[in-house]
């Protein structure tokens, strides 16, 4: 109770995210009571974004269609239909991500690859190798030695090494692929290192080369920008921290993983990100524009989704997880709110704000209270498996509206994740009832991951027993809804915000010397 206590005191510390349109949920916060070492120090925010106001929650109707290739448990796949105009066909330049071209590069009509030419350049050579690999996707082994959550602090256990973030890459063709699924090797591929030589090729890209556009979505310490390059017109997203907050808010060695960890991964369900940089004031991270919107606004119209949308978010959800895992990274903030939808409707996770290396355990109280992990409330320890509790409480609220634990009260709201009192609507699917009680469960030994060589593989489950994962990865399943977007700078998915007017770019006087450039080497 102590340790729920201190989490709320901090959480009074922590500060909203700004959001023009006002919220319909209560903005919700985490803190960090410990750093990564165990000591009592920084205060990690992260607040629950809001969903769209009211009249914007009644504009454009959409529809959730059932999946082609699914097969319900349950009763027949239900159809939710709002009436809607027609969702438009996207148009295949907008899906080429992560395969888009670079900022600087010049890209014409008549360069256009075919379409889908993304998923030739970004598969074949995985599932080359998945062959020669001939991983089997069944557990090979018993479980993995058990975790022990009982350990008071860092100082207690072996400190191994970190790993550079391109050895941690390199090392997962390898390692991984005995112990996590096919789908989590794709990193070890030349597809991927192609990818990677193309996204670092080019010089170090700078604010001058984009014209800032309006605001896509804000976070605690910025925003997020729709910017066109000058080079190829094309729109990116750039998402611009202010320093100043960042090291107030002890977000530094956070921010600093962000990039690093953003800069070194590549995967059709992750975000895909270019370049940063910075000027005396200001943080900048470019991505890919991901135009869909967060599925947390469609989840908010919609109340709901069926079985079967769930199945297909779920499913992409987890390939991310799983690769994201295979390179020792844990992601610390899965929710809908993170969860964007591509221009065909396939899932893209953003924010690493939370994201970090992580080859054995870590302290941080850090994540959204309704998703946080028992063992991340009791600070203890806790591995990479928290990201499963997290997908329990996201499937959870996709499929009923709500997320499993629920209170304005901060100290109730863990007293209930630490009970696990669930309260399960009365014509619960029991096949799911069990994935969720083997995600929401909390024995980190019991819990549901990715990994082979335990016999909880999540992707064995019942629930999934429809479902292809190679086709998923493949991004071949029909997504059940496909965003409605018109053309490459298209924003009509996101949420419309106050544009104070930026300040980027601007020198500081001579006098004043920015003091925090060297606290992030790495933009
Ligand atoms: P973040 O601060 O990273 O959580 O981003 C805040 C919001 O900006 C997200 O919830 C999205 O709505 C939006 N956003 C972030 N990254 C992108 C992206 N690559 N493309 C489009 N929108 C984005």
């Amino acid at each position: 109770m102590n340790l729920i206590s201190m989490g709320v005191d901090k959480l009074r510390l922590s500060l909203n995210k700004e959001r023009s349109p006002p919220p319909t949920r209560p903005q919700s916060t985490a803190s960090s009571l410990d750093s990564e070492d165990g000591a009592m120090s920084s205060v990690s925010v992260t607040p629950v974004r809001t969903p769209s106001n009211a009249s914007e929650l009644a504009l454009d109707p959409i529809t959730i269609t059932t999946l082609e290739r699914s097969t319900s448990n349950k009763s027949p796949p239900k159809s939710i239909s709002i009436p809607s105009p027609a969702p438009l066909k996207p148009v295949h330049y907008l899906c080429l991500s992560p395969s888009h071209p670079s900022p600087l590069s010049p890209y014409t009509q008549q360069e256009l690859p075919a379409s889908n030419g993304e998923d030739k350049d970004y598969f074949s050579q995985p599932m080359n190798e998945k062959s020669q690999l001939s991983i089997s996707s069944t557990p090979t082994t018993n479980k993995t030695p058990s975790v022990s959550l009982s350990v008071p602090s860092s100082s207690h256990l072996p400190t191994p090494a970190l790993k550079s973030p391109s050895r941690a890459i390199h090392t997962v063709g390898s390692n991984s692929s005995k112990k996590y699924g096919t789908h989590a090797t794709f990193n070890a591929s030349a597809a991927r290192k192609r990818y990677l030589v193309k996204r670092n090729k080019h010089r170090k890209l700078c604010l001058d080369d984009f014209i800032i556009k309006q605001t896509l979505g804000t976070g605690a310490c910025g925003r997020v920008h729709l910017a066109q390059s000058k080079f190829n017109k094309k729109h990116y997203a750039i998402k611009t921290l202010n320093k100043h907050d960042v090291v107030r808010k002890k977000q530094v060695d956070h921010t600093n993983n962000e990039f690093t960890i953003l800069r070194d991964i590549a995967h059709p369900f992750l975000v895909t990100l270019w370049d940063a940089f910075q000027d005396d004031s200001h943080l900048f991270m470019v991505m890919d524009y991901v135009p869909g919107g967060e599925l947390f606004r469609i989840l908010r119209r919609q109340k709901n989704f069926s079985e079967d949308a769930v199945r297909f978010y779920t499913a992409e959800v987890i390939l991310a997880l799983e690769y994201l895992h295979a390179n020792e990274i844990i992601y610390r903030d899965l929710k809908p709110e993170n969860i964007l939808l591509d221009a065909k409707g396939h899932v893209k996770l953003t924010d690493f704000g939370f994201a970090k290396r992580v080859p054995t355990y870590t302290y941080t109280v850090c994540g959204t209270p309704d998703y946080l992990a028992p063992e991340i409330i009791l600070s203890k320890g806790y591995t990479r498996s928290v990201d499963w509790w997290s997908l329990g409480v996201l499937i959870y609220e996709m499929l009923v509206g709500r997320p499993p634990f629920e209170d304005e009260n901060p100290v109730n709201l863990y007293e209930k994740i630490l009970d696990c009192r669930i309260d399960w609507p009365e014509d619960f699917n029991p096949v799911i009832k069990d994935l969720l009680l083997g995600l929401l469960t909390p024995d980190v030994e019991k819990r549901y991951g990715a990994d082979l060589t335990n016999d909880r593989d999540i992707k064995q489950h019942p629930w999934f027993a429809s479902i292809d994962f190679d086709l998923v990865f493949q991004r071949q399943m029909v997504p059940p809804y496909i965003p409605s977007v018109k053309n490459d700078g298209d924003a009509a998915c996101f949420a419309k915000y106050k544009e104070p007017g930026h300040p980027y770019g601007k020198s500081q006087s001579c006098h004043v010397i920015d003091p925090y450039r060297s606290k992030f080497p790495a933009f």
